[in-house]
């Protein structure tokens, strides 16, 4: 007898999208997560930036599931009136290489079915853009960003509605395998621990999704996670007013990150950011180093002529779940029913970095598709 048909680990936007796809055809769905809340995690500490796909290698998860989720988010937020704004972004090359760079990222985004993006010679991105600088760039139309706080209160709320429980202040320390699904063990915020069955699990932890993995017993030293830390400076007002869309630099090969790049947030505010700081050790600090405004000041300010170092103060920062590891080439998001490992009903979403935001609505499709 099971206490739960689905169980989901995390809720973070995620968990939270794939609780309510899922409620739409399966019942006794529970969402267990050990914050007091959703979105206390990576979801809340990220661009906000609903990505076009231009950047992903042909074929992979990363460039289908932002491609189908961007469509699927802009959607989501007409139907549920959830805050969002398709201000539209451009790449910006600012030397001869990186003129050339632009040429392969726009034959990178065609194929991967992003068609709307063109080339705009340095007066017509000034047109766009006075204040920034550069010998081209590429503008992409459909990108955007969104308030990611109401879209995963939307969410939370749909799948309420649907009958989903949330657990919230639980975290899962235990799994074990039994003969027909999986037993779980939990830690109350007061330290209690309690347990339940579920016929099946899916492992939405985010940055602690390799150990929830190898909780039941799941090995893959290609799945941990090594956590990499993206810093973000505000830009002071009134500054904050130079700028009106997304601008990025052209991306470095590896894709680590995607550069230093100016966001802009649904409250009209500027920042700087996400850097590439890899961690030495999978710890929790958010922190931001006032002292590393330099850097950014000396990347942005390639394209961005008006900024001065003071105008650049620490905002936040948020922590990349990356399954690749220094230096090495990219990796897909890892999105997999394990009964080929000898875990049936067990789904592990590891890895799920940028764009997890743009792809989580088209994410919860695919899990969808992998229940049997
Ligand atoms: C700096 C940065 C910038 C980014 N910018 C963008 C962007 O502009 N656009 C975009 O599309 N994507 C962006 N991303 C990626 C995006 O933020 C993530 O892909 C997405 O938020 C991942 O969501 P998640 O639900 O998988 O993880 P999380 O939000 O981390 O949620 C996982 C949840 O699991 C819970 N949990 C973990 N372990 C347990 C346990 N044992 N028991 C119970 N609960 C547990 C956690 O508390 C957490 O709430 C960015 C990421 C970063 C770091």
């Amino acid at each position: 007898m099971f206490d739960s048909n689905i169980a989901i680990i995390g809720a973070g936007i995620v968990g939270l999208a794939i609780a309510a796809k899922l409620s739409d055809k399966f019942d006794n769905l529970f969402v267990i997560e050990r914050n007091k809340t959703f979105g206390q995690e990576t979801s809340s500490r990220n661009s906000e930036v609903i990505h076009a796909g231009i950047y992903y290698p042909k074929n992979s998860l990363k460039a289908k599931l932002c491609v189908e989720g961007k469509k699927l988010l802009y959607d989501f937020c007409m139907k549920y009136n959830v805050p969002y704004n398709n201000c539209g972004k451009l790449i910006v090359a600012t030397s001869t290489t990186e003129m050339r760079l632009l040429e392969e990222l726009k034959q990178k985004a065609f194929n991967n079915g992003v068609d709307d993006i063109c080339f705009l010679n340095d007066s017509e991105t000034k047109k766009l853009e006075p204040n920034v600088d550069c010998k081209g760039a590429l503008f992409s139309p459909s990108t955007g960003v969104i308030d990611s706080h109401s879209l995963m209160k939307q969410l939370e709320t749909n799948s309420i509605n649907q009958g989903v429980q949330f657990s919230y202040g639980a975290e899962v320390v235990a799994i074990e395998k039994n003969k027909n699904g999986y037993e779980v063990l939990l830690k109350d915020s007061d330290g209690r621990d309690f347990s339940f069955k579920t016929k099946m699990i899916i492992n939405a932890a985010g940055l602690e999704s390799d150990k929830v993995s190898g909780m039941p017993g799941i090995k893959d030293e290609l799945l941990k996670i090594t956590f990499c830390k993206g810093n973000y400076f505000k830009v002071n007002p009134p500054k904050n007013k130079l700028v009106n869309r997304l601008v990025y630099p052209v991306p470095n090969p590896n894709m680590e990150g995607i550069g230093i790049h100016v966001t802009i947030d649904m409250g009209g505010g500027v920042k700087l950011g996400p850097d590439v700081e890899w961690m030495s050790e999978n710890v929790y600090d958010y922190s931001v180093n006032k002292s590393q405004n330099n850097a950014f000041y000396e990347s942005a300010k390639k394209f961005l002529p008006f900024l001065e170092i003071d105008d650049l103060v620490p905002e936040m920062a948020g922590i990349r779940p990356k399954v690749q590891k220094p230096g090495e080439a990219v990796r897909d998001f890892y999105i997999q029913e394990e009964s080929d490992k000898g875990f049936p009903g067990f789904i592990n979403l590891i890895g799920i970095e940028s764009p997890g935001l743009t792809s989580a609505l088209a994410i919860a499709e695919y899990v969808g598709e992998l229940i049997k």
